[in-house]
């Protein structure tokens, strides 16, 4: 019975979640003006805006103007509920869930802002680390998922420096023999970037929920993931190249939380 209120209270989130994802990148305020159409603007009533019923009672379409209503709105509604439950039935009824399942939908959140608008609010990413840190079940326990978000920050943060400064030097080897005489003072040098900042917070907020040996797990388990995605966009024109990240390191991170005791297993085998 509970988690039938935890799955509807879920399903409320992710309705304010749709709100979130759509007015976050445009900067606007996510509590005023109330729902709206995003085509006629007419102003939505209480039951327009019940979770995925009202989406289908109003058969996928605006009850004022009929405009199409994207399934991604109920599909994030049920993915919201989905995780919430999944979380409070694997941590079991406490606060500490709560925050838990909180950041896994602002990363659901900042994945599709990331797929959809190829950008990550550093508001919404900062929110995920703090609520990370908030889901610690105890105060020692908070200083160590510091110090493993920390670590993993510092190692990234140091990586991606080390990486853009090799794949800059090559860039500017590559241009120098490109350049004629007239516009060889002209040009700056090509800045190349190889891990996005936004990445690396993500990547600290995984450690902080899974600790350093199941954090390299997710990161590796988020390049699997990745890779059939990359090979398909690998021959396509350089501006469709840029693949958010994002998505497959929530997920990763998702599948590393539900099965952490099969992998820790695992992990500690192989080294045994
Ligand atoms: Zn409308």
């Amino acid at each position: 019975m509970i988690f039938i209120l935890i799955f509807i209270f879920g399903l409320l989130l992710g309705s304010f979640l749709n709100v979130v994802i759509i007015r976050i990148p445009k900067e606007q305020s996510i509590a005023f003006p109330p729902s709206h159409c995003t085509s006629c603007n007419a102003t939505l009533k209480w039951y327009h805006n019940i979770p995925v019923f009202s989406w289908l009672f109003l058969r996928g379409k605006c009850a004022f103007c009929k405009s199409k209503i994207s399934m991604i709105y109920p599909i994030i509604e049920i993915l919201s509920a989905a995780l919430f439950t999944i979380v409070f039935y694997t941590s079991g009824l406490s606060l500490s869930s709560f925050f838990l399942a909180s950041m896994f939908l602002i990363l659901l959140a900042l994945s599709v802002i990331d797929f959809k608008y190829k950008m990550v609010p550093d508001s919404l990413n900062l929110l995920a680390l703090v609520l990370a840190l908030a889901a610690s079940q105890s105060f020692s326990l908070l200083i160590t998922n510091f110090k493993n978000a920390l670590i993993f920050a510092g190692g990234f943060t140091l990586l991606r420096f080390a990486l853009s400064y090799l794949l800059t030097s090559s860039a500017k080897i590559k241009a120098k023999k490109r350049w004629t005489t007239w516009n060889k003072n002209y040009h700056t040098y090509p800045y190349v970037e190889a891990l996005g900042e936004a990445d690396i917070i993500v990547v600290s907020t995984i450690a902080a929920v899974l600790g350093v040996g199941l954090t390299l797990f997710a990161i590796f388990l988020s390049a699997v993931l990745a890779l059939p995605v990359m090979l398909f966009f690998i021959n396509k024109p350089v501006q469709d190249n840029k693949i958010p990240f994002i998505p497959f390191l929530a997920t990763a991170l998702l599948i590393t939380y539900l099965f952490h005791l099969p992998i820790y297993h695992y992990l500690v085998g192989l080294y045994a």
